[in-house]
């Protein structure tokens, strides 16, 4: 503790914070003259500590994310009534907001027009740090409250259910030594100890013996996170404190890429091991250092299945239908529990299972209607599909396969409302000329350049200049997303760096500043303004950063069109690749320019593979 000749710094998420109160615990007992800092400040104090001669000490104080969540769960700590939302229809998928807050509430969003992110409300631990990602794509909502799923809603099938049969309820004796092994494994902060703590309470109910243990991230949120439950006829005949190698009766799989990670796997057998599965898994950490990361779900459910034979698992995308049922993937947990249960996997009753919940005393009915619904599953896992229509609550889905024709027709229908019907023709007469040159190569059943030049022109020509971006925002479809998703009383702020008016860091770049409801009359007052675009009056494209924009396209259109004639099927996928470089040009401000300049150098290799004389075969 730095005492007080005053040249020591205390740095903690302190107010202003939303829910810091203004004298915080920290603050309490701080000798006079030692300030306390926000977070933000961290580095900049660290600078400052460096150049003092002698001992400095800085103590970092903030509430582990998970705690934060599970203390305004049980209401001992402010929930603020404020939440993230990103318009995805400006987001460039630059993932800074991801590098910015290392959060994995950042989530990937699949769309036509490439991969956005999304805020999980779920699992959003509401410290906003996200917002820091430089960018327009965020509001905030203040006041109002999530909507809640309705019977009209979610449980519009509540009543058509027939009465679930009792399944055969395992038997601890069947297992060998009489120990029953069970390992709760998936991502912390999302529950799993809480399933553990239920299988333990139940089994206590029982009478039966019971050892639980938790292993690995704890609370820390995203983290991989087992919980070790052995469950014994008799206390005595549980000798250790956690599931040993190949000696688990049942994986409670609630996420897969934990499940299909060597710590699990080595306590499967094949012959011995049942894994319940949540098929689709939340976005990783790898997530927030790689914005291309591919979600290998469907990979771990092939290495699942070969550790312990395909007839052992039992699989469904329990994280979509606990959104959809019950509004919230933290009831993922519980409805797997219920699905391994009916299945006959877990040697515990339901009445004490149900107990257990009540004992828990959180959220009671919704645990319990989760579990529900996790036997449903396991007993009819077609007729919870079709009852809920699942398809339309996967956010992580790929891509959908769309002919080029609708391709390129959605595009010319966006650049006309971006700016006018002679912007989209320049554009589509471009890629049928490109079209026109593939295609005279006499290979006609796929155009990979025609394609690439149809997306990537296409995004170098609806930058996201400030019209944009108030156009975008002014679309009735964002407005009827955020009506979708909040009830009450709630307003929207945004946050914005527009050039003329932001600060600027030490390091010259722009930062953003919050912009109160007012901001919505600006956007719609701006969105007319595209007509000036790139004409002598048009005051913010004279920045850098637009003139530079405006120069991409002639540049781009450029370098393919000299392609066009040396194009031939050896160079063909060179010139896709080259033409695909804009990909990575996302983003605003400096996290664009950063990636122009990767994309430059890229190009330029293209550019000499495409030209270089082809090698002589030896
Ligand atoms: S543009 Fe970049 S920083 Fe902004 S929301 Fe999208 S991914 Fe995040």
């Amino acid at each position: 503790m730095p005492q007080g000749n005053g040249t020591g710094r205390t740095v903690s998420p302190a107010s202003p914070h939303p829910d810091i109160p203004a004298s915080s615990s920290l603050e309490a007992g701080i000798p006079a003259g030692i300030a306390i800092q926000h977070r933000d400040a961290l580095d900049a104090v660290q600078r400052e500590f460096r150049e003092i001669k002698g001992t400095t000490v800085i103590i970092y104080d903030q509430t582990c994310a998970t705690e934060k969540r599970r203390r305004r769960k049980r209401g001992t700590l402010v929930d603020p009534a404020k939440r993230v939302v990103i318009n995805e229809l400006v987001c460039e998928g630059c993932g800074d907001c991801s590098v910015q807050s290392n959060c994995i509430s950042v989530e990937p969003l699949e769309t036509e027009l490439g991969r956005k992110r999304q805020i999980n409300q779920s699992t959003c631990n509401k410290d906003l740090s996200c917002v820091k990602g430089f960018c327009p794509s965020f509001v905030t909502v203040e006041g109002g409250s999530l909507k809640k799923k309705t019977k009209s809603s979610g449980n519009s099938a509540e009543g058509n259910w027939p009465a679930l049969p009792m399944p055969e309820v395992a038997d601890v004796h069947t297992a060998p030594g009489g120990v029953w092994g069970i390992v709760v494994a998936g991502v912390g902060g999302t529950g799993v100890i809480t399933i553990g703590q239920l299988l333990g309470v139940a089994a206590h109910l029982e009478g039966k013996g019971i050892v639980t243990q938790d292993a690995g991230g704890l609370a820390q949120k995203g983290g991989a996170t087992w919980s070790h439950v052995l469950i014994g006829a008799m206390q005595d005949a549980i000798r250790t404190t956690r599931v040993g190698m190949a000696s688990a009766d049942l994986i409670l799989g609630c996420d897969p890429i934990v499940v299909a990670g060597k710590e699990t796997l080595l306590r499967m057998r094949p012959g011995r091991t049942h894994v319940a599965l949540n098929a689709v898994s939340t976005p990783t950490a790898a997530f927030v250092k790689n914005a291309n990361w591919v979600n290998p779900s469907e990979q771990c459910l092939v290495d699942i299945a070969h550790a312990v034979g395909a007839e052992h698992v039992g699989a469904f995308d329990a994280d979509a239908v606990a959104v959809k049922v019950l509004g919230d993937s933290i009831y993922t947990n519980p409805m797997m529990l219920g699905f391994a249960w009916q299945k006959g996997w877990i040697p515990l009753q339901l009445e004490s299972l149900m107990r257990a919940i009540e004992l828990n005393a959180v959220a009671v009915a919704q645990n319990k209607l989760a579990f529900e619904w996790g036997r449903r599953a396991a007993q009819d896992v077609d007729a919870v599909k079709r009852a809920l229509n699942p398809g339309q609550v996967i956010a992580f889905s790929p891509r959908q396969k769309q002919s080029l024709d609708d391709l390129v027709a959605h595009r010319v229908a966006f650049l006309r409302e971006y700016q006018n019907a002679a912007y989209a023709q320049q554009y589509l007469d471009f890629v049928s000329k490109v079209r026109a040159a593939e295609q005279g190569m006499g290979v006609a059943e796929k155009l990979p350049l025609t394609e690439a030049v149809a997306r990537y022109l296409f995004k170098l020509m609806a930058y996201k200049d400030e019209y944009e971006v108030a156009r975008l925002y002014t679309d009735p479809a964002f407005q009827a997303k955020v009506n979708a998703m909040f009830e009450g009383d709630f307003k929207l702020h945004y946050h914005l760096a527009p050039p003329m008016l932001a600060r600027t860091n030490d390091k010259g770049e722009l930062q953003k500043t919050s912009f109160g409801p007012w901001m919505r009359l600006g956007f719609r007052l701006l969105a007319p303004m595209k007509v000036l675009r790139g004409s002598a009056l048009d005051v913010f494209g004279k920045t850098e950063e637009r003139r530079q924009e405006r120069a991409l396209i002639q540049e781009y259109r450029a370098a393919i069109e000299g392609m066009l004639p040396l194009l031939s099927p050896a160079n063909r996928d060179v010139a896709a690749a080259f033409a695909r470089v804009p990909e990575q040009i996302r983003g605003f401000g400096h996290v664009k320019a950063r990636h122009l300049v990767a994309a430059r150098t890229q190009w330029d290799l293209l550019q000499t593979q495409f030209h270089a004389p082809k090698q002589q075969a030896a």
